[in-house]
């Protein structure tokens, strides 16, 4: 990305066809959107690039088994459509992975959940031919899921699972070792995606500053510019100097997800069928793979008739989430760091006990976090599990066209919902074209250069963290010895991430990242993964990723102190370490 200065700089000297307000996914895809249909973009975030809700997800790119409960069958089509083409984009971002549902004491997997699953199937299907590999198509195992993928006009491949189907209660075990203590009879497995969501919001990010546009993280927008009763830019507020003034741009998108309702409130409320965004706070605790080692994701019951998920993410196992409305509160930065609560951390531990045998305790967690989704309630008294996940675009006085609501997943149909209006009320012809749009280069991990220091299991991390760009973090890898080093590296260590100080440098140079947390939060997830260890008091993880950071930025030793204490504040407000 280019250097924030360079970004600060263009965005008080030029006038912008759009500016889009925040740096989540759907941010992000908005400004992709917007830049490859030819229109000049400017893109704002006050605090980091998916700093919001857009890191705190169960990372789950999918169409979402659970909410044909609901019979949200429109949803859940889209999502499925939406996940093929994220694989389709994104290859080494986006990957298929294999879940299971285990069956017990010599049943059978349950019917109810087989008719769900071959409806999933039936509603993947894009085209017949993704599933017919004899046509040209290769099949090729990805995490141990045989998956079809089929050459498209537009060069890429496209991608479908293979349908459901019933597994030994051996083939349980091997792939939920975790669960082989409960001798499970069998069970059925089926297929979703996954990803990094940080990545994804990075990655998107990137290929719109390909096409042009213009991202600027650690701006905050506190006003709209007005002509004539009309939005004409927003004034931003630089949260590292201090400095205001305005980015001038024909239209504003606001994209601050389930901060949506806080830009112009009155004329927001003023409007009669302007939904109500009504935050759904949801946590997720990490454990070390050998406490719950698993190769596929698991579906986990747990209390109040729910499930929950238990999947392998970068090394470890990531378990939830809950889904419980938040408090209204009038204090403005309540949602700013939104921490685990105890009951939530116990929850998915009792669920998580009750189902492996295990017997583990708050102390034992590697990492947790927790998130808001901007869920739109209609005024039905539903509870937040069973708003719908569905995305909102509303137009206001102004002109300020504000979309939110939604998943992870849907976010280029999000983008094309808010573009499609922009290109509609000036009556251009402009069609979409993310969905032929690559997302960054995949890498072959034995195409990388092997440096001395940098341990074997990065360099399948960095090749899917980074694609073609794990070149560059090899290069800088190089620069200083210390660089090659993982971040966490110490004889104490809880647990041993690949991820590398190199990775914290090039943060800073190449991803705007401007404080430890950004590092350690976003552009690796060791606060999330490891966090006990990059978290701990003695402040020795978070001195080691300030001190990389410091010749990108300028930082002095009195500096690298000042930053490594604000993570641990940071940290501690965020809730990463729990018990
Ligand atoms: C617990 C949980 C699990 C989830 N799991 C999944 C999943 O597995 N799969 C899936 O598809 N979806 C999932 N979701 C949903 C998904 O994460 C969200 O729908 C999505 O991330 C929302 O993205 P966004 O860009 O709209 O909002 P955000 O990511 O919150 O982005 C909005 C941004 O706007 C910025 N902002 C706010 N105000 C201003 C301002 N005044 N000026 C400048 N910037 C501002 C914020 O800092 C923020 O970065 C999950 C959500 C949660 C909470």
């Amino acid at each position: 990305m280019i250097t924030r200065s360079a970004a600060l700089a263009a965005l008080a000297a030029e006038t912008f066809d759009v500016v889009v307000i925040g740096g989540g996914i759907t941010g992000a895809g908005v400004a992709l959107d917007a830049a490859t249909r030819g229109y000049s973009v400017a893109l704002v975030e006050r605090g980091d690039y998916a700093s919001g809700t857009s890191s705190r997800s169960s990372k789950l790119v999918h169409g979402g088994l659970r909410y044909l409960q609901n019979f949200d069958l429109g949803l859940v089509r889209e999502a499925l459509l939406e996940r093929q083409i994220n694989v389709k984009l994104a290859p080494h971002l986006v990957k298929p992975l294999p879940l299971v549902v285990a069956a017990f004491d010599g049943q059978r997997p349950d019917r109810l959940t087989g008719v769900g699953l071959n409806l999933y199937d039936v509603m993947s299907v894009d085209k017949l031919r993704s599933r017919r590999p004899g046509r040209g198509g290769v099949r090729e195992e990805q995490h141990g899921a045989l998956a079809v993928a089929d050459t498209d006009a537009d060069g890429l491949a496209d991608w479908a699972p293979d349908r459901h189907r019933i597994i030994s209660g051996e083939e349980v075990c091997e792939r939920l070792p975790a669960l082989a203590g409960r001798n499970p009879t069998s069970g059925y497995l089926f297929y979703d995606c996954q990803t990094d969501d940080v990545r994804l919001v990075l990655t998107v990010l990137q290929e719109a500053e390909r096409f042009g546009a213009v991202c600027c993280n650690g701006l905050e927008v506190t006003d709209l510019l007005d002509a004539d009763g009309r939005s004409s830019g927003v004034r931003v507020t630089d949260v590292m100097s201090g400095d205001t003034f305005g980015v001038q741009a024909r239209n504003v998108v606001n994209a601050t997800g389930v901060w949506a309702d806080r830009l112009r409130p009155e004329e927001l409320h003023d409007e009669a069928e302007v939904p109500v965004i009504k935050p759904s706070r949801g946590t997720h605790i990490v454990l070390r793979h050998d406490q719950v080692p698993l190769v596929s994701g698991a579906i986990v019951p747990a209390g109040g008739g729910r499930t929950i998920f238990a999947l392998p993410w970068l090394g470890g196992t990531l378990i939830g989430t809950t889904d419980n409305e938040v408090e209204a509160s009038a204090d403005p930065h309540a949602l700013d760091h939104v921490a685990p609560q105890p009951e939530d951390i116990a929850y998915l531990l009792d669920a998580t006990n009750a189902y492996f045998g295990t017997a583990l305790a708050a102390s034992d967690l590697a990492g947790a976090f927790a998130g808001v989704r901007p869920l739109i309630s209609t005024g039905d008294p539903k509870k937040s599990v069973d708003i719908s996940r569905k995305a909102e675009l509303y137009e206001t006085s102004s002109g300020m066209i504000t979309i939110t609501g939604g998943k992870l997943t849907t976010w280029r149909r999000m983008a094309k919902l808010a573009v499609d209006r922009l290109v509609e009320r000036e009556a251009r012809d402009a069609p979409c074209r993310t969905h032929e749009i690559p997302l960054g280069q995949a890498v072959a991990v034995e195409d990388l250069a092997r440096v001395e220091g940098v341990p074997d299991a990065a360099y399948a991390q960095l090749a899917g963290r980074y694609g073609h760009l794990a070149h560059e973090v090899l290069r800088i890898a190089q620069e200083r010895g210390e660089l090659a080093q993982p971040v966490v590296d110490s004889d104490r260590a809880h647990t041993r991430p690949p991820d590398l100080l190199a990775e914290v440098a090039y943060a800073a140079r190449h991803e705007q990242a401007r404080t430890v947390g950004d590092a350690l939060l976003r552009r690796t997830r060791l606060g999330l993964t490891a966090a006990r260890d990059v978290a701990a008091p003695d402040g020795l993880a978070a001195r080691r990723v300030a001190g990389a950071m410091a010749p990108e930025l300028g930082w002095d030793r009195a500096r690298v102190e000042v930053e490594a204490e604000a993570f641990l504040r940071e940290a501690a407000l965020e809730g990463v370490v729990a018990g």
